[in-house]
């Protein structure tokens, strides 16, 4: 929680002496509050006052850094307990779990599937972040094999998991230079894994079967110097998993509850690691539609990692919209460049002209008709500030006059030999004024994206 500068100014020297540049300790405090000013300016603050300070500016739930380049994720961070609120910032990752009891051929299958669920939807890259290794055989000789074969494979951010530690320090040593999770953290090994962690520069997943004992347990592990944790919840039903996950957030947002301020992971199906994995090893068993209901609660409150027994892509599909959707800025309508596209092939001098507004979902569903037609057309993108072509007309950000400066902005005339141009069938009404401001001849479109290929190969081409 945020310190007011009354608070801040207690925990000052209040000696007035001014070498932080400001006039009094007050007035320094003041600009600590508003962000305008650095603790370190003050010379005299004490080291205890410091701690205090520097805790107080932390985000009530800890930001956890993942991986690196293009694998990288971000977990927790979130201030709000209702995305309308503000936002959320940091989706939560999906992954499977995988045993190292798979044989080589097994192995390469599962990855390749793991690969294949990586897409674009709306212009973002959706894809599985997690592999979930766990340590079955007690065997090294085949936990390590599997780990080199997964960072080889595939961009997965590993989580580890053995019971034997010294097997997982002998995988730890195979794991590139990147941030990982080792698993699982818990009253009995909590040392010997805080150790691990340090010396491998990893977060550590820790057992939360009581929030009571594990808000004990984070207290203990952050005392010994590692902050980058990871709850996993040990719930078997998901009544009481979204009960706790709910408890968490709560805690951390609404009582500054820093023991319990972390990401939370839990199994798609409210399982533990055994069994889900049991779960994996009989194929077809248990209701599928049932973990998508789970997985769909648990992303929309309030789990950072969600790992699955197995996912087939008409579950993922699904899954990452709604992710997609619940991790969006509700302030910020997501928008596409506004410019010149050329869709459907090289776009020429014959080529049509649409033009629409730059709402991702507006442009996503335009583009692929456009394709279907197969007729390479032009596609003006209007900055209608990311809103759709209703309410974007309605809010006097899609108008003739946007629509002419845009045409002179992309020099359209330098691009085609003919003087026509399509509006959304929705906003036919404002066809007169742009056919006088413009000087070109409008045609009024479908309404309906979907009603693009027929115009364009029927209407157009006529
Ligand atoms: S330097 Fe520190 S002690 Fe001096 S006025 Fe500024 S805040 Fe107060």
């Amino acid at each position: 929680m945020a310190l007011t500068g009354l608070d801040i100014y207690k925990l000052l020297p209040k000696t007035n002496c001014g070498k932080c540049g400001s006039p009094t300790c007050l007035a320094f405090a003041m600009r600590l509050a508003q962000k305008k000013a650095a603790l370190e300016e003050c010379p005299d603050v004490s080291e205890e006052a410091k701690a205090i300070l520097v805790a107080a500016a932390e985000p009530p739930i800890r930001t956890v850094i993942l991986g690196e380049d293009e694998n990288k994720v971000e977990l927790g961070g979130e201030t709000v307990l209702f995305r309308h609120d503000k936002t959320f910032y940091h989706p939560c990752g999906l992954g499977v779990i995988l045993s190292d009891n798979l044989s080589p051929e097994k192995l390469g299958e599962e990855l390749g599937k793991f690969n294949r669920l990586e897409m674009e939807r709306v212009g973002q890259r959706v894809r599985l972040e997690f592999i979930y290794l766990r340590n079955e055989s007690g065997n090294k000789d085949k936990f390590v094999p599997a780990i080199e074969e997964i960072q080889k494979q595939t961009k997965a951010v590993l989580i580890l998991e053995s019971k034997n530690l010294e097997i997982l320090e002998e995988g730890l040593k195979t794991v590139k230079d990147n941030r990982i999770l080792i698993s699982e953290t818990n009253e009995n090994n909590y040392e010997k894994m805080v150790e691990l962690a340090k010396k491998y520069n990893t977060g550590l997943i820790v057992e939360t079967v009581d929030l009571e004992k594990a808000s004990h347990l984070t207290s203990k592990i952050v005392a010994l110097g590692v902050r980058d944790l990871v709850l996993r919840l040990g719930n078997t039903n998901l009544a009481q998993s979204l009960s706790e996950l709910t408890q968490i957030r709560r805690l951390a947002l609404k009582k500054n509850f820093r023991p319990l301020g972390y990401p939370v992971l839990v199994f798609a199906d409210g399982r533990s690691v055994a069994e889900a994995m049991e779960r994996k090893q009989l194929t077809n068993q248990g209701d599928d539609f049932e973990t998508i209901l789970q997985a769909g609660t648990y992303i929309s409150k309030y789990a950072s990692i969600i790992i699955f027994p197995k996912i087939e892509p008409w579950q993922f599909l699904p899954l990452s919209a709604l992710r997609q959707n619940i991790y969006t800025d509700p302030q910020k309508p997501v928008a596409v460049e506004a410019k010149l596209y050329s869709i459907g092939g090289e776009a020429g001098n014959k080529s049509p002209l649409l033009v629409t507004t730059n709402f991702s979902l507006t442009y996503f569903s335009v583009e692929p008709e456009i394709v279907n037609s197969k007729v390479a057309s032009w596609l003006l993108v209007v900055d209608a500030d990311g809103l759709s072509v209703m309410t974007a007309w309605a809010a006097e950000k899609f108008t003739p006059e946007k629509i002419v400066e845009a045409i002179k902005k992309f020099e359209i005339e330098t691009k085609v030999a003919h003087r026509k141009i399509v509006i959304p069938g929705y906003v036919a009404v404002m066809s007169g004024k742009l056919a006088d401001l413009s000087g070109w001849e409008v045609l009024v479109g479908p309404r309906e994206a979907a009603g693009i290929p027929k115009y364009l190969k029927s209407t157009w081409n006529a």
